[in-house]
């Protein structure tokens, strides 16, 4: 016998339970929207990986990873906000009802954020896991360069990553040794990174090599580079090596839904929309420049606004614009437009006419951008009539007579004939 899923409503459903995700709930809990985050793993995401986050404002002193994600945690759920601690299985978020499928429940959504991180790629060597994160290996200098202060670190990578980063490391550190795996005075970053690289005194080069392995005791001490070119293995002595190969985004549930770049990130406007309706994504998994807990609770909180605003206008263009009692005619218009403005008088006039008969509403495309694009193509000023919820005309022609003779034919159940 199949087994029916249970199925749950809610306004916002958030999923990834990082940084980005927890404020992107903080926020949708605080507008009152029923909030749902669906966390499959540690709620604090990444943040949680390391001991201490020394750059996220408001914590001068330094802060656990584990620690911060508490208090964003506690910060969404006292603003109302649900968890679940499950992994997302599949999505379907193209059409107005937002389907979300976890094992056991199907979760129904008005909006989605989506907050789901990723990864730092790994090399896979011998003993890597051991030493991951706190214990020696590091995947963003950002976080971790003001640790290394004369000390002496790798790098692992030749990209513009690997090369910028390294430079930013020199700052900090007595040594900087990248391995690389082309021949000498080869790497794949841009020109003027690596002629930058080769002038660095404290960046010293290691052509021909790949990452072995990792030996240490508690923490890193040695990466066993191998030589490509014969096989040998050369111990070199390290303090921290940091990787530079990639970042793994977890967007593979949303491939054929979301719009994503080659490798993988989504695309976003500043307003954190992606390519679908009521569909927004907010920190690392976003294409971004800073992958950061201050860059991903920034996003977060403008996904959660966003969110609630993209609801609140479905509701007024459900409710208000294509309402089916009476036929309909939107103004759209702008204020600061000299011509929108100049009708508005005739437009309250025509209210008058038609009250009762006529339900008239007034589009301001400066404020509601987002409701003046689910009307399709319309420009300031224009009017647009609609019949039992459905858009029957639009028209850019801002003429009295010919306005009221659409109203007369939509209030007799005739079609308006009208010049666009
Ligand atoms: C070792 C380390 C140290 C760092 N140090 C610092 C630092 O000092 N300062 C700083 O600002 N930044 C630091 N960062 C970076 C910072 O942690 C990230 O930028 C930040 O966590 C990104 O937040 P996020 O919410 O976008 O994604 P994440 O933190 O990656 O959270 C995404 C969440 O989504 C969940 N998820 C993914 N797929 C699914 C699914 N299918 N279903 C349900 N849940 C899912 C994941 O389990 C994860 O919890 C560090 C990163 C690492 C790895």
């Amino acid at each position: 016998m199949p087994i029916t899923k249970d199925h749950q409503y809610y306004d916002l459903v958030v999923i990834g339970g990082g940084p980005a995700g927890l404020t992107a709930a903080l926020y949708g809990g605080r507008a009152r929207l029923k909030t749902l985050v669906i966390e499959k793993g540690l709620i604090g995401g990444l943040a949680t990986y390391t001991n201490e986050i020394a750059n996220f404002p408001g914590f001068p002193e330094g802060i656990t990873g584990i620690e911060l994600a508490r208090k964003f945690e506690k910060q969404a759920r006292n603003f109302g906000a649900d968890f679940k601690n499950t992994p997302v299985k599949s999505v379907d978020l193209k059409g107005p009802d937002k389907i979300i499928e976890t094992f056991r429940v199907t979760y129904h959504a008005k909006a989605v954020v989506i907050a789901t991180g990723g990864k730092p790629r790994l090399l896979g060597v011998p003993s890597e896991d051991k030493f991951l994160y706190d214990k020696g290996i590091s995947f963003c200098a950002t976080c971790d360069a003001a640790s290394c202060k004369d000390k002496v670190v790798m790098v692992i990578g030749s990209g513009d990553a690997a090369v910028e980063e390294g430079l930013f490391l020199t700052k900090f550190a007595s040594k900087v040794i990248m391995s690389v795996i082309h021949e000498e005075g080869h790497m794949d970053a841009n020109a003027a990174a690596q002629a930058d690289a080769m002038r660095e005194p404290k960046l010293e080069f290691r052509w021909n090599t790949v990452v072995d392995h990792f030996e240490g005791a508690d923490r890193l001490e040695t990466v066993v580079l191998k030589d490509t070119r014969n096989g040998e293995l050369i111990g070199v002595p390290v303090d921290r090596c940091f990787y530079f190969i990639g970042y793994l985004p977890a967007t593979e549930l949303f491939q054929g839904q979301v719009e994503l770049t080659e490798r993988g990130y989504i695309p976003t406007n500043t307003r954190m929309q992606t390519n679908l309706d009521g569909v927004f994504a907010a920190g690392d998994v976003r294409q971004t420049c800073l992958r950061q807990v201050a860059t991903a609770v920034g996003d977060g909180a403008i996904a959660g606004f966003e969110a609630e605003r993209y609801i609140a206008e479905m509701e007024v263009f459900e409710k208000e614009l294509m309402q089916r009692e009476l036929p309909g005619m939107i103004y759209v218009y702008s204020p600061i437009d000299e011509r929108s403005r100049d009708f508005l008088p005739v437009v309250r006039e025509i209210e008058r006419k038609y009250a009762g008969r006529v339900k008239l509403s007034l589009l301001d495309t400066y404020k509601s951008e987002c409701l003046a694009a689910r009307l399709g193509s319309v420009e300031a000023p224009s009017v647009v009539f609609t019949q039992d919820g459905k858009v029957v005309g639009k028209t850019r022609h801002l003429e009295p007579a010919r306005i009221g003779a659409a109203l007369d034919a939509l209030v007799d159940h005739r079609e308006p004939a009208l010049a666009e």
